[in-house]
């Protein structure tokens, strides 16, 4: 479908100065950033509605000191988070890359607050794994869909088109590899040629395309895919076919804990609060505290490819304030019980196992150790009834491999060199968590999409002017 081809005697039939192609958080944010600069912008989406794998996201945005930070006593430093995404990919990312959007994310939260009323706060009740400070910055909902719907919501105020319904299938490039247009499709088979001064791909990675996770990722070949079932992996195709430089592919955002058969996000504040996970022996089995994404490809490796996620009342409240949470309540998904052996019978897990488990960790926490996982267990209070068990599947959200971008978000080839008109944000672009599921830290998918959308806009617009 993504095809590309010569502009060569090919004519538009409308045009524009800056082009988004896709109309999630890194699209809508890349368009509002283009026309604040001047440029006469359009969004160019797939679906009826632009809502993205962002829809489905907490909408939970990384950034370091952000006034919301100060506003909530909390000290953070650029250089720290920097620091934080090195270590978790192992120091894979470029790390001009990670400067770049460390820099850029924080800015671009404050603008979408001041300029276009998005009422950003920090999670202050819990800490991320990897991230050394308080840093999520999330809206009043803690949803991407109420971020997406925000942003599409400014996006019209500023009176920017929304072509909706309309897939971008090829891209017309000249022998210097200039965009100089896109042939949209649309459901019914009709095709428009859209003319642009320069090209944001914002259609987000492969997750949704089965053949390319085969081929880039096969530990998730065949593992629900919990992302938008849009993200066909379009902008590696167009960046094949163009010699785009494009890296770790293999990287992807993973999580430990969807509950099965409901298929709703569990917070992995159960986790990391002091909750852990069993398998249907009821043994743990891993060292959940390293993170939910290499958590994925874990639980899938247990027997029936499913594990347990279990915690107490008091990390329930903290879970609560996700609409996940409280829909998967309301699911039933979520047992309770008075006493570990009421819980065994209600999950069917043997009693005696998961006994021992639960009295090995109590024990690990009152003596402040570290498991034979490699978990430290310092400051978490031992769980107390009621007890809960929900369980959970191991999941593919979203890939981290992409296009590579310079600082300005501008897609570069294999030699280094930017390709003249052609930008990149969020999915579409490579990230930062290096090539595999362990090295994405939280919140590692929106930083790239805000950050990266932010800068693309800008530029985007003052090349096209
Ligand atoms: C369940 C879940 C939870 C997550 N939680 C978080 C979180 O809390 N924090 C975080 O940082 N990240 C999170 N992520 C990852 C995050 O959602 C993504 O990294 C981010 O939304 C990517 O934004 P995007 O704009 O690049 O892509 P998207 O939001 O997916 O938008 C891409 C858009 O492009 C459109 N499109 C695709 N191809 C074309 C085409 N050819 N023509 C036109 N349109 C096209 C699609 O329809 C879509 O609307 C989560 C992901 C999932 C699935």
């Amino acid at each position: 479908m993504a095809a590309l081809q010569s502009s060569s005697g090919v004519t538009f039939e409308v045009g524009c100065d800056v082009l988004v192609a896709g109309g999630g958080a890194a699209g809508m944010i890349a368009a509002l950033r283009a026309k604040q600069a001047g440029a006469d912008v359009l969004i160019v989406e797939r679906d009826a509605v632009p809502r993205g794998s962002t829809a489905l996201s907490a909408g939970l945005i990384p950034a370091a000191e952000t006034r919301f930070q100060r506003e909530a006593g909390l000290v953070d430093s650029k250089p720290w988070f920097a620091a934080d995404i090195m270590a978790k990919a192992h120091g894979e990312p470029d790390p001009g890359a990670v400067a770049a959007v460390v820099e850029a994310v924080g800015r671009a939260i404050e603008w979408l607050a001041d300029a276009h009323g998005l009422p950003f706060s920090v999670i202050t009740n819990f800490i991320y794994p990897g991230h050394s400070a308080m840093r999520m910055h999330g809206l009043p909902s803690r949803s991407g869909a109420e971020l997406v719907d925000r942003l599409r919501a400014a996006a019209e105020n500023a009176g920017i088109d929304i072509v909706a319904s309309a897939r971008v299938t090829t891209l017309f490039a000249d022998a210097a590899r200039r965009i100089a247009g896109v042939e949209v499709r649309r459901p019914d088979g009709s095709t428009d040629r859209i003319g642009c001064g320069a090209l944001v791909l914002a259609t987000n990675g492969y997750g949704g395309n089965k053949d390319m996770v085969a081929e880039s990722i096969p530990e998730m070949a065949g593992a629900l895919y919990f992302g938008h079932p849009g993200n066909q992996g379009d902008a590696v195709l167009w960046g094949r076919a163009l010699g785009a430089d494009i890296r770790h592919l293999s990287g992807y955002q993973g999580h430990g804990s969807v509950a099965h058969p409901h298929g709703i996000l569990i917070t992995w504040a159960t986790i990391t609060e002091g909750g852990f996970q069993v398998n249907s022996r009821g043994e743990r089995f891993t060292n959940e505290a390293r993170g939910y994404s290499e958590a994925a490809a874990t639980v899938i490796a247990q027997p029936e490819h499913l594990a347990w996620t279990l915690f107490d009342a008091r990390i329930a409240d903290i879970a609560r304030q996700f609409e996940d949470f409280r829909q998967a309540e309301a699911a039933g998904a979520i047992l309770s019980a008075d006493d570990v052996d009421s819980l065994a019978a209600a999950a069917k897990l043997p009693a005696d196992a998961l006994a021992e488990t639960c009295r090995t960790v109590n024990a690990l926490k009152a003596a402040n150790a570290i498991d034979a996982f490699g978990r430290g267990w310092s400051g978490k209070p031992a769980l107390r009834a009621p007890f809960h068990a929900v369980r959970v599947s191991g999941a593919l959200f979203h890939t981290q491999g992409g296009l590579v971008v310079d600082g300005v978000a501008r897609v570069v080839d294999r030699t280094g060199e930017p390709l003249p008109n052609l930008f990149a944000a969020g999915g579409a672009a490579c990230g930062v968590s290096g090539r595999s599921a362990a090295g994405y830290l939280s919140g590692n998918g929106l930083l790239t999409a805000v950050a990266y959308g932010f800068i693309a806009g800008a530029e985007a617009a003052r090349l096209a002017g």
